[in-house]
């Protein structure tokens, strides 16, 4: 049976951060991945907070010699009206800028960047059972050469959207938010403009509980994306005529983005918003997407997968190292204030009131400042 100190499911932004933090601690790391990289994955835009933690976890060099699309703003869309937020107005100083990303591109300089480092990453193998024995654990694995098992001191769950441990353990619980979509694509950016808009990710509102996303990219692909309460698309239709029937019904949309070529089919994801009813046990802890996902209306996923898991990594360490741990104070209460204000912010721009006050005709610069903390 193999043996590692730390087992990491999942080698999403998460699980590599997870793992990048451990073996710079000189702990034995294990990371198996379900699918083969490069592979899709929706979420593009990042956000500023998120340069400080992959510079801890020495990550960020890689990332920066990708030379993503720089972000330094977004702006906000509403028929006539718009609220531009750049990073520089922001509440609490950082980092002014970030990146537009081509998530497959992005997982691939992260999981490879720790595999060069000496992390054992096994792709294309899928978590299937997990037994806590004693002072260790066992997990059950297959791939393609068939099943194995691997014993570690403590498993790290960042397996997003797959939720292992949630699934194993009946950690389940349910979002307190309603089930949204959304559908998206990448399309061919044959009209890009040429001024500041042509880079940067603009938000456009099409009613108060939907809303549209285009995220320019350095490949000269744009994605392109609608979310929330979809039951308007036509059931009779094939995917791309809703989509192009959507942007044909948005004077704005029209412009923008015309006719121009999709580069695949467009998709579509229901009920991404997740909870779950605890954050951790003994020898295990969740991070990223597989504790909670509220919306992706604010970019918040990405950052909050890094922050809760370098924060986890950081813990781990610490009780490896034989340290007494309280997890419910120096995780689950840290993670929870982050969630939280985000919640407040999905749940103020699905209410409208904060794109009342987005759209207002003027804004007072020191609470726009307060929008602009992360
Ligand atoms: P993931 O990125 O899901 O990585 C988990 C990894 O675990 C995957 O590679 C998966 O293959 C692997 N895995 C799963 N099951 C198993 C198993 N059984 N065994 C082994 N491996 C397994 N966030 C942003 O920051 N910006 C955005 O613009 C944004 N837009 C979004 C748009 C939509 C429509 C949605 C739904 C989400 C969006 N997000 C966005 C959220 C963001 O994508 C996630 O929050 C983020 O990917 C979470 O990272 P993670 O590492 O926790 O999980």
């Amino acid at each position: 049976m193999q043996e590692t100190n730390v087992l990491i499911i999942g080698a999403g932004p998460s699980g590599s951060i997870v793992a990048s933090y451990l073996n710079q601690q000189g702990f034995n790391v294990t990371s198996v991945e379900k699918m083969k990289f490069p592979r899709f994955v929706i979420g593009e835009s990042l956000l500023p907070t998120y340069m400080d933690l992959l510079d801890e976890a020495n990550l960020l060099d890689a990332v920066k010699a990708a030379n993503f699309q720089e972000k330094f703003e977004a702006k906000f869309i509403n028929g006539d009206k718009t609220c531009d937020f750049n990073f520089e107005e922001q509440y609490t100083p950082g980092w002014t800028w970030t990146w537009q990303v081509p998530r497959e591109d992005f997982y691939k300089i992260l999981a490879k960047t720790v595999a060069s480092r000496g992390v054992d990453v096994q792709f294309e193998t899928t978590v299937e059972a997990v037994n806590f024995i004693d002072d260790h654990v066992v997990t059950s694995v297959t791939s393609a050469s068939g099943s194995a098992q691997i014993k570690s001191r403590f498993i790290i769950d960042s397996s997003g959207y797959g939720r292992v441990l949630p699934r194993l353990l009946d950690l389940d619980a349910p979002s307190d938010f309603p089930s949204r979509s959304a559908f998206f694509t990448h399309f061919c950016d044959t009209q890009r403009p040429n001024n500041i808009d042509g880079n940067r990710i603009q938000v456009v509102v099409l009613k108060q509980d939907v809303w549209v996303w285009i995220i320019p990219f350095s490949n000269g692909n744009t994605s392109f994306g609608v979310v929330g309460d979809l039951s308007f698309l036509d059931e009779t239709k094939t995917n791309e005529e809703n989509l192009r029937n959507l942007i044909e019904s948005n004077e704005f949309l029209k412009e923008r983005i015309g006719t121009v070529e999709f580069t695949f089919d467009p998709k579509m994801i229901s009920g991404y918003s997740t909870s779950v009813k605890r954050f951790f046990g003994d020898k295990f802890v969740l991070t990223g997407n597989s504790t909670e996902f509220l919306d992706p209306v604010f970019s918040s996923g990405v950052t909050l997968a890094l922050e809760s898991g370098l924060l986890a990594a950081k813990l781990v360490a610490r009780q490896l190292n034989g340290a007494r741990v309280d997890w419910d104070q120096k995780l689950v209460a840290y993670i929870k204030r982050g969630v939280d204000t985000f919640r407040l912010y999905v749940s103020g721009w699905y209410h409208g009131k904060l794109q009342t006050i987005f759209f207002a005709d003027e804004i007072h610069p020191e609470i726009k400042k307060e929008f602009v903390q992360f």
